[in-house]
């Protein structure tokens, strides 16, 4: 009963259009399922800090918005400093109370306050009242929390939506949104919202042109979506009891429902595009539906939704126009994956948003090798309302900021001359080795997995590469790629490396890499299968890729085999032997090749406690440090809730790494690492010093390292190293890590994303 109110409540106020109504929604909802004669929402204001006394139920409505108490006054400034519930009987004695004059509030002596919490700031508080002086029961305080700590990403949502809106109607107000730094730089253009096929929610709303060309399309897609149902039920007549069977019959009575059908035209003939009006439409109907108490009609929500689904996609389908990217774009989506940035063109996308996933994600580790300034988790951005709007992308601190001020936009057209001025400035090292003032080498490789990665790499002095992604080239494709596709991706790695080692990853799909053609769908798909798990599992795929990498580097001999999500020894011994038998099988066709260097990756945390019995196996380890990280700490490298939980320079990790070194090197085996973290110039200090054989990072980040290598002493990094060693936290590690670059002369190297600190 509690949880069908609070359920029904929730949904209600999800369904309002603005942060008004949805105020008014919880507080007239609340009053009513708890029997109180007054409810109230306080809301601070983000720059006063004042509690402002924002919709209520039951008091003077005159006031709404007109009075506010100080950020401690009064018995709800307590409850937002306590950030806890306070319950009394007798609240008029309680030596907090403030008298508010002419609110009404004189004749209820009982009171019970819950704070709003959301991402742990006070966000305001929300008040029950009762004119009886007794204290309300634990079932009722408990349900006021709960209540309050639903609500609050709801209520932050609907703010953030409420001043995207006030911004579309105030010429030149701005808003801004806080998510994840994602990849470094700032981007200035226009946003250009990209929707996955058929979810009804993620439809940006946008004007249309033609107005008959989209009542067109919606009566085809109408039509086409009708004779689908129509062929379905036929088919399905022998097979499906009549009661089942007799669904089709309400899909097609809701399909010739005249009503929703106007409701769309009419937002069509409004100069909506067919798209948005039918999300629009839908939507709302859907809600609706969901919110009524009878079961029979919430179950009418999945059906509704499944036809507008199907509409949808016809619309989609048939939407061949490419869509027109500003020549600024700003990609931005619920969730961007690899094949949404591969649609745009190069030379028109400048920066990326997404609402959810964090700067672990893959997509994020794609826009740092490419450059491109993102930010990740801006999960209060209302990202379906801003197509087309100017925006801001700051991938230092983490800001979208929409519609930005004149002063806004002057400050972050500098920010990115500068970072143009220091990037020009390390071209200088490009020719330079990557060895310390004291004559230590360094090699520095890259990571790749786009074409476009190689020249850029070559030109910025890369002694090989690292970590070929090849994932990548799968990710853009609609199937698999054939073994002589494959061979000759690889070969133009190889030919344009050689003769320097080109280490290539065999295929790591499963966790948030999905290739579309190929899906897998798994509750847990970071502890699923993931990497050398699938391929072991479909030899053929496994096989096919292995001898496309030995064809290809038939006469170079360039090529290292590396093998991703290890997490036993018998892994690699059935790995091992695989590409062994692909080997053999050429050589009998006559291919002139050598067996390449294998090697194993270490990012599962068992693999660290195993790296001398791996090592043993292998010609070299490397260290995948991104999922090293997210295994080690139990942080999921994609959600956004506990990105900051999520530190490569967590004293955990930390040990890992020089465990690996040691165990590597107790085997007389070369070992590197690839993780994000090996281009993070700070990082690169102890990295060193822990004995790393070869760093291997996106090439942006390639000068950027070899500056700090080039400033310091490696004489004087196992003293840094033995003091970071020795300290508990992550912060700590940063804070010496800052010392260090300062006194090298590199603090404005320090970046804030792969420590995630
Ligand atoms: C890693 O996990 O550190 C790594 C290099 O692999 P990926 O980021 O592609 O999972
Ligand atoms: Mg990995």
């Amino acid at each position: 009963m509690m949880l069908e109110a609070l359920r029904s409540i929730v949904q209600a106020v999800n369904a309002a259009g603005d942060l008004q109504s949805a105020l008014d929604i919880i507080v007239s909802r609340i009053a009513e399922v708890m029997d109180t004669e007054v409810c109230t929402v306080y809301l601070r204001d983000p720059d006063t800090k004042r509690l402002i006394f924002m919709a209520n139920q039951g008091l003077n409505p005159e006031l709404i918005g007109k009075v506010s108490l100080g950020p401690d006054e009064g018995l709800v400034g307590l409850v937002a400093r306590r950030e806890e519930p306070v319950n009394l009987d007798h609240a008029e004695k309680h030596p907090n109370f403030l008298f508010l004059p002419g609110i009404g509030e004189e004749h209820y002596h009982s009171f019970l306050g819950a704070p709003i919490i959301h991402q742990r700031s006070v966000m305001g508080v929300l008040v029950v009242q009762q004119k009886d002086s007794r204290r309300f029961d634990e079932d009722e305080e408990a349900f006021l929390v709960t209540m309050s700590a639903q609500l609050a990403g709801v209520i932050a949502h609907a703010r953030a939506t409420g001043s995207i809106n006030t911004a579309q109607n105030t010429v030149g107000a701005t808003a801004s949104f806080k998510g994840i730094a994602g990849a470094t730089g700032v981007a200035i253009g226009q946003a250009a919202v990209v929707v996955p096929m058929a979810e009804l929610h993620s439809v940006p709303r946008r004007q249309c042109d033609d107005v008959a060309a989209e009542l067109g399309a919606f009566t085809a897609a109408l039509d086409a979506v009708r004779s689908d149902i129509r062929a379905l039920s036929d088919k399905l007549l022998t097979q499906l009891p009549a009661d089942e069977h007799a669904l089709f019959d309400v899909y097609l009575r809701i399909m010739d429902d005249g009503a929703w059908v106007a409701e769309v035209v009419a937002k069509i003939e409004g100069g909506e595009w067919a798209q948005g009006a039918l999300s629009q439409v839908m939507s709302s109907h859907i809600r609706a539906f969901e919110m009524m108490e009878d079961t029979y009609f919430k179950e009418r929500a999945t059906d509704i939704k499944d036809l507008g689904r199907r509409v949808l996609s016809y619309l989609q389908a048939n939407d061949i126009e490419p869509p027109d990217y500003p020549e600024r774009t700003i990609l931005v989506g619920e969730e961007l994956t690899a094949s949404m940035l591969g649609e745009v063109p190069r030379e028109k996308l400048v920066g990326m948003v997404s609402v959810r996933g964090s700067s672990n994600s893959h997509v994020a580790i794609l826009a740092r090798a490419m450059g491109i300034p993102t930010v990740m988790g801006a999960s209060d951005l209302p990202y379906t309302q801003i197509e087309n709007a100017n925006l801001i992308v700051d991938g230092y601190s983490g800001y979208v900021h929409y519609n930005p001020t004149p002063e806004v936009y002057e400050h972050f057209r500098s920010v990115s001359e500068e970072d143009h001025a220091l990037n020009q400035g390390l071209e200088a090292l490009r020719d330079l080795p990557s060895e310390t003032l004291d004559g230590h080498r360094m090699p520095l490789w890259v990571n790749t997995g786009l074409m476009a990665d190689v020249a850029r790499s070559l030109d910025r002095g890369a002694e090989g590469v690292g970590l070929y992604r090849t994932e990548i080239p799968f990710l853009l494709r609609e199937r698999f790629p054939s073994e002589e596709e494959q061979r000759v991706i690889y070969r133009e790695q190889l030919l344009a490396f050689a003769p320097l080692p080109v280490t290539m990853r065999t295929l790591d799909i499963g966790g948030d890499k999905a290739l579309p053609y190929f899906p897998i769908e798994e509750e847990n798909p970071f502890l699923g299968w993931r990497g050398i798990r699938v391929t072991l599992d479909h030899p053929e795929i496994f096989l096919v890729q292995v001898r496309a990498m030995l064809k290809a580097s038939e006469g170079l001999n360039n090529l290292r085999i590396m093998l991703p999500m290890i997490s036993n020894v018998q892994e690699v011994d059935e790995a091992l032997e695989l590409v062994r038998r692909a080997y053999e099988e050429l050589l009998e066709d006559g291919w002139d090749i050598n067996l390449p260097p294998i090697g194993v990756m270490v990012e599962v945390p068992a693999a660290v406690y195993q790296a001398r019995q791996l090592a043993r196996r292998v010609d070299f380890l490397s260290v995948g440090s991104n999922d090293l990280t997210q295994y080690l700490l139990a942080v999921d490298r994609n959600n956004t809730r506990v990105a900051d939980l999520y530190h490569a320079y967590h004293p955990a990790v930390l040990n890992s790494l020089q465990q690996v070194v040691d165990a590597a090197h107790a085997e007389g085996k070369p070992v590197g690492i690839c993780g994000e973290l090996a281009g993070d110039p700070a990082a690169a200090l102890i990295l060193m010093a822990m004995g790393y054989d070869m760093l291997s990072m996106n090439d942006n980040s390639l000068l950027r390292v070899k500056a700090v290598i080039r400033s310091c002493r490696f004489e004087d990094l196992q003293s840094l190293l033995d003091g970071v060693m020795l300290v508990d936290t992550a912060d700590e590690v940063k804070a010496q890590l800052r010392k260090a670059m300062i006194n090298i002369g590199m603090e404005r190297l320090l970046q804030q994303t792969s420590g995630g600190v």
